[in-house]
């Protein structure tokens, strides 16, 4: 830690850098920055920076308002290409602290180090790959009209020769300039729609990763002219954005997926694993899933042929698109994983892979048997199929998801009571915002009554 310190400090010094911004995540998943000079790092580190958590989405209560960020220099990063006339600057996360020095239990990073933490009693590692999708927009229409796509290019289109054709070139090099290495990058299904996959990382620094990203790939979007959104479904006849998650625990140097004697190439920490995600799948759908918007990505299409690559229901399979949790095809010991599908790229990533971790370690726990896998394409079969096939359903909608996580016991003790309470109350709220609104739709379909 000392010398992580003096290591930034030195690093500020030699380039000259004037800006240091010190980040940290609210509970909604929105990155807060607050700048310090470097003259005041040194003081910083020794007694944070104070802020008023009260303001702040799901920070305090307000007889707790007062708030510190601890700057952790191990994720100090200098942002090289946001020169300009200001100069170079640079970034730290920070961790949450209360001013008597106790973790902030309302502190995002907090409570994914606490299931970590878990995991690590049990002699675990939890890595994670994410697959990153977004669009690309020439517009952010005000009015809440369809903003129109950069392209209209499709899956894996090589180039669409249309404005911002160099982006994803430009973007995953400054990422790569900072540190994030991106493993690989295309054009995704919908016009404009692009995606790029982050190479695997323990799971606090893949969320700070995925912070890190989201910035990125929106300034280097309005450097081009365009603008990124990671809202989960801005195109009513479009595919959403998904943040497909392979997930994998490792004791030591070895993947504690891998079973290289089971017929599968699972070992039984994975099916558990797996039984875990499944079972409590309704319950953690609201925190991978927690937008309004959320839900109409997790649609199945109705139209024959119109496959939506969304899961609508709880199943597992080897190739299958339409399951909640897919297992890769087996590849090297190591690299055994399991893909969740759910998350969406507006999830916030602490407690996403913390309410998933928790899940699969409940499995583990109380050793949960893996039900039977399924190649059925979900999306096609009739609700009567998917009843007899036992497919248990998804929350169709925020309200429904609120309801399974408010009866969850597991989803607490992972989040911890305060983000709990404060994430349901907040969430019941934008719900009744949305579903009092009268909406373009209702008048055009029923006006003439
Ligand atoms: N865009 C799809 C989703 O919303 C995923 C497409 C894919 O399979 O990568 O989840
Ligand atoms: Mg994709
Ligand atoms: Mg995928």
């Amino acid at each position: 830690m000392e010398r992580q310190q003096e290591f930034v400090l030195r690093t500020l010094e030699e380039r000259d850098i004037r800006f240091v911004r010190l980040w940290f995540t609210d509970v909604l998943g929105t990155l807060k920055s607050v700048s310090v000079a470097p003259a005041e790092l040194e003081a910083a580190f020794e007694e944070g920076i104070g802020f008023d958590g009260s303001a702040i989405e799901g920070f305090a209560r307000i007889y707790e308002a007062d708030m510190i960020a601890l700057p952790d220099p191990s994720t100090f990063q200098v942002f090289p290409f946001e020169g300009g006339l200001a100069g170079e600057s640079a970034r730290m996360f920070c961790d949450i602290v209360t001013p008597d020095s106790a973790p902030s239990w309302a502190d995002p990073r907090h409570v994914l180090r606490r299931a970590l933490a878990k995991a690590a009693d049990k002699g675990f590692t939890f890595y994670v790959h994410p697959e990153i999708e977004f669009f690309l927009l020439t517009d952010t229409p005000a009015d809440g009209t369809e903003p129109t796509p950069v392209d209209d290019g499709g899956y894996f289109d090589h180039t669409t020769h249309a404005v911002a054709r160099d982006f994803r070139r430009l973007a995953i090099q400054a990422l790569e300039q900072i540190g994030i290495s991106v493993e690989f990058s295309h054009h995704e299904v919908a016009p404009g729609q692009q995606e790029i996959d982050l190479r695997y990382a323990d799971a606090l620094t893949t969320s700070d990763n995925i912070m890190t990203f989201r910035h990125v790939v929106k300034e280097v979007a309005l450097t081009n002219g365009v603008h990124a959104s990671f809202m989960p479904k801005p195109f009513t006849a479009q595919p959403g954005s998904g943040m497909h998650s392979h997930l994998s625990l490792f004791e030591g140097e070895n993947n504690a997926f891998h079973d290289a004697s089971d017929e599968q190439r699972l070992s039984t920490t994975a099916k558990s694993f797996i039984a875990g995600l499944l079972r409590h799948a309704p319950e953690y759908t609201a925190v991978t899933c927690q937008w309004v918007n959320s839900y109409k990505r997790l649609y199945a299409h109705p139209m024959p042929g119109k496959i939506s690559e969304a899961p609508t229901h709880v199943s597992w399979g080897r190739a299958n698109r339409s399951a909640l949790v897919r297992v890769p095809a087996y590849g090297k010991p190591n690299s055994a994983r399991v893909e969740i599908r759910s998350l969406d790229s507006a999830t916030n990533p602490y407690l996403a892979y913390a309410v998933l971790l928790g899940a699969g370690l409940k499995g583990i726990e109380e050793g949960y048997d893996l039900p039977p896998g399924s190649e059925d394409n979900i999306t096609s079969l009739s609700n009567v199929e998917r009843l007899a096939a036992g497919y248990q359903r998804l929350p169709a909608n925020l309200a429904e998801a609120l309801d399974a996580m408010e009866s969850s016991e597991l989803i607490p003790e992972v989040l911890g009571e305060h983000v709990f309470d404060y994430f349901l109350k907040n969430k019941r709220a934008e719900w009744e915002d949305y579903r009092t609104q009268v909406t373009a739709y209702e008048r055009t379909r029923y006006l003439t009554l």
